[in-house]
This record gives structure tokens, C-alpha cells and sequence, in this order.
């Protein structure tokens, strides 16, 4: 009976340092203001589209307990790096941090997803492994392959906290657009990114 006490206690403490740790999740909508990313011929911009699905990734975020920081909320917001990264900790709080973007090809039917994580960065296996689980997820959500690539970014290099760009898609692909603005999918991408971050815990 002892032992089942001790156990059941150690259970509860271990489960309550593991799982209820408060996470805040930082969003970077990418580009924004006079740095609009990247453009289709429609004259959508990479940015414009990015901050959809950063709102969404709030919404979603904080209907699952995180709390949440949005590095740009505006279309017309221009941000530096510095703006954008590096932000202050807190020790008792688990930091995740996603910059969303969207690539670009010469040929509109070009397709696929990128997930970018820095080698060298304080955060990195954690950042590799999330990136990992993000690519994963995205090749089950929208059927295309997903690429992952080492990157000194300045965003991912001046971060401590673990950090992966994900690129969800082209800009210059109409399938992508589409889906990009469909709140259906955004749901879709939001929650699977969500739920790798719950399963990458530190
Ligand atoms: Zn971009």
C-alpha cells in the first residue's frame, strides 16, 4: 500500500513539473510593412498571408492553454530583427517560438514545405526535433513533401528559446493560396503545429 502511495505521489509531482508547466508560444508573422516577403502574380504578398495564420495560431494557441505573443499584429507593421527576436525569459515559463512563412518558385506549380531550425543555436536539438514533427505533420495535412533544412537565420540565431521557421507552402501557387486562406486549413495547420509543440516538451 506504501509503495502504491509513492508512487501515485511521484506520478502527480513528476506529472505536474512535466505537463503543467505554463508554455507561451511566440508568433512571428513574417515580413510586414515595406518587407512584404514574397508575391504572386495576383498581388498577394507572402506577409498579408502569413498574419492570417498567425491570428489563427493565437486563437488556437490560447484555446489550448498557451499563452501567446504576437511579434507583428498589423499588415502595415515594418519589423527589424531585433523587434522580431530575442525576447527576455522567464525561467518557470517553457518558451516555443514559430516564424510563419511562405516560400516562393519560378514555377507556379511548384509545391512542398520547408521547416528551417539553426545547428547552432542554444535550443537547437529541441528546435530539430519540433521542426521534425512540424514537417510530418504538414506532409499529412496538405499531401506535399516537407523539407528540413539547418539555416543560420538571424531570427533563429539571436533566439534562445526553441525556434523553427515553417514554411507552409508557396505563395506562388494557387492551390497553396487558396488553401492558405481557408479557415478550415488554417485550423488544420495551426493545431498540428500546436500539438507538436505539446509533444517537444524540455
Ligand atoms: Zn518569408
Amino acid at each position: 500500500m506504501k509503495k502504491i502511495l509513492i508512487a501515485l505521489l511521484a506520478l502527480i509531482l513528476t506529472g505536474t513539473n512535466t505537463y503543467s508547466q505554463k508554455i507561451k508560444l511566440i508568433i512571428d508573422a513574417g515580413h510586414g510593412g515595406k518587407d512584404f516577403g514574397a508575391k504572386n502574380k495576383a498581388g498577394e504578398k507572402e506577409s498579408d498571408l502569413c498574419l492570417l495564420m498567425a491570428e489563427a495560431l493565437q486563437k488556437y494557441a490560447q484555446e489550448n492553454g498557451m499563452e501567446t505573443i504576437m511579434t507583428r499584429t498589423k499588415k502595415e507593421q515594418t519589423l527589424t530583427h531585433e523587434q522580431r527576436s530575442g525576447f527576455k525569459t522567464d525561467k518557470n515559463i517553457k518558451y516555443y517560438y514559430v516564424s510563419l512563412h511562405m516560400d516562393k518558385d519560378k514555377t507556379a506549380s511548384t509545391r512542398g514545405n520547408k521547416l528551417y531550425y539553426y545547428s547552432r543555436a542554444v535550443s537547437s536539438g529541441i528546435s530539430k526535433t519540433l521542426a521534425e514533427r512540424i514537417a510530418k505533420g504538414l506532409e499529412r495535412v496538405n499531401g506535399n513533401k516537407s523539407q528540413i533544412e539547418d539555416k543560420e537565420a538571424v531570427i533563429l540565431k539571436r533566439n534562445s528559446v526553441p525556434s523553427v521557421m515553417v514554411y507552409y507552402g508557396h505563395v506562388t501557387n494557387p492551390q497553396d493560396v487558396k488553401l492558405a486562406k481557408d479557415p478550415a486549413y488554417q485550423r488544420e495547420v495551426c493545431m498540428l503545429i500546436i500539438r507538436s509543440i505539446m509533444e517537444t516538451r524540455y
